[in-house]
């Protein structure tokens, strides 16, 4: 698929069905599979044929599906996990384990922020956190001879900050490791990661994706372009035999390729088991088919949403890459030329009070603890995700008592707007 253009991808890639077969990727509901003799599956087992033996490691409708993202993100291999938390937990973990560092941007997904600097910490794994806005000499400085990866989100969950995704990867690379860049806001629709010199991307695909709320799940794409083998003293993992699977090399047997999804799924997943089910992953493939329309009506709304607010004399501040006053506009026009997402975050004037007022006289966007899906929704994180913080600690995390985030869906933006007016109106 890859002559064709992302729509076309989006619409088709994945999955080419043979004569007589299913127009849609099917549903292979089966846990296992199939064979006459077990040297067939000796095999399989072996890496020496490729096939299916069982759902948790490979599923074929799971494969399609991750192939089409494969396609979009302009990767060579691709695979689905349960989750987007999974999807980066799996990332990193493939490179980085006990007695290991990572540089990661202090701009990221809560979530994600947690996993690395509490739970992956219990493992072992150390991290220096560094500004989304770092120059090279400062990403330098972060570096330990044991950093095995670099981490960032290209439009960060709920900050709104942009990742410099080419200094970021000069400075991976300057140090030999590979940069990991969380793609979920801006999806491949609005930036590709790997034209600009990042080497795998994660995904939550619970959000733009799916784009309906429906499944909860996660993608890791590797680009094909870090060469483990030319800094295998890092990487042993790739680029020595593996006594857990028959001292395979990944790096050596797979390549640039394929050796790090490869390793991915025949390490983690086996061990880990977070694996996508074929139902959601056919969920998946639907929002999939639709992800290049609906973005450009979800950066359209959320445009249209923040250029109302900063307009209005309630509303302290706006964040939104798209708007040309916004401290991160001169990066959107570089990375994120056609849009960047439908996440807009504001600060009321009244603080906390006048957000749980806002919030409570909407009567289109709902308040949810969620994003990205094709009804507008909403939320304080100082009355919600951030709740046991007093305002001095909200204020000292940058998250302001009065901020709003919300989630522009695929509604009439004069809608919204009207929305929006009749609320602030009742502050
Ligand atoms: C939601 C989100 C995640 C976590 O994904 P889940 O599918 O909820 O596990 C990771 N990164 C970003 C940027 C997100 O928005």
């Amino acid at each position: 698929m890859n002559q064709y253009g992302i729509d076309t991808t989006c619409v088709q890639g994945g999955y080419t069905p043979g004569n007589g077969e299913p127009r849609q990727i099917p549903i292979v509901q089966s846990t296992t599979f199939k064979y006459a003799t077990s040297e067939d599956m000796g095999k399989l087992f072996d890496l020496e044929a490729s096939g299916y033996f069982y759902s948790r490691l490979q599923n074929p409708t799971c494969d399609s599906v991750a192939a089409k993202i494969a396609a979009l993100e302009g990767g060579t291999a691709a695979m689905l996990t349960s989750s987007g938390q999974a999807a980066n937990f799996f990332a990193l973990f493939n490179i980085a384990s006990c007695g290991d560092h990572i540089v990661s941007s202090s701009s990221i997904y809560g979530g994600t922020f947690n996993l690395i600097s509490v739970t992956m910490a219990k493992m072992g794994v150390e991290v220096t956190f560094v500004s989304p806005n770092s120059t090279l000499e400062e990403l330098d400085a972060a570096f330990r001879p044991n950093t095995k990866c670099v981490f960032g989100e290209t439009i960060a969950n709920p900050a709104l900050t942009v990742l410099d995704i080419e200094t970021f990867a000069k400075a991976a690379h300057d140090h030999g490791v590979p940069l990991i860049v969380d793609n979920t806001f801006a999806t491949p629709v609005n930036c590709r990661p790997f034209e600009w010199g990042c080497d795998i991307v994660t995904h939550s695909t619970t959000k733009y994706m799916d784009g309906h709320g429906a499944a909860v799940g996660g993608c890791i794409v590797d680009s094909g372009n870090f060469d483990w083998m030319a800094h295998a003293d890092k990487f042993p993992g790739l680029c020595t035999p593996d006594d857990s699977y028959h001292g395979v090399t990944y790096a050596e047997r797979f390549g640039k390729e394929g050796a790090f999804i490869t390793k991915c799924t025949a390490q983690l997943m086996r061990d880990f088991g977070s694996t996508q089910s074929p139902q959601s992953a056919f969920y998946l493939n639907l929002g999939l088919e639709s992800l290049h329309v609906r973005m450009a009506r979800h950066c359209e709304n959320g445009l249209a949403v923040a250029q109302f607010l900063a307009g209005h004399p309630k509303v302290e501040k706006v964040h939104y890459c798209g708007l040309p006053q916004d401290p991160y506009h001169p990066m959107a026009q570089k990375y994120l030329p056609n849009g960047s997402c439908g996440v807009v975050s504001f600060e009321l004037k009244g603080g906390r009070e006048a957000a749980g007022l806002f919030l409570k006289n909407l009567k289109l966007a709902a308040i949810e603890t969620h994003v990205a899906d094709a009804r507008t929704c909403c939320l304080c994180p100082a009355a919600s995700t951030h709740r046991q913080m007093t305002d001095e600690q909200l204020a000292a995390a940058d998250i302001p008592a009065g901020l709003v985030r919300m989630s522009c869906g695929l509604e009439s933006s004069a809608d919204l707007i009207a929305d929006i007016e009749q609320a602030l109106a009742q502050i």
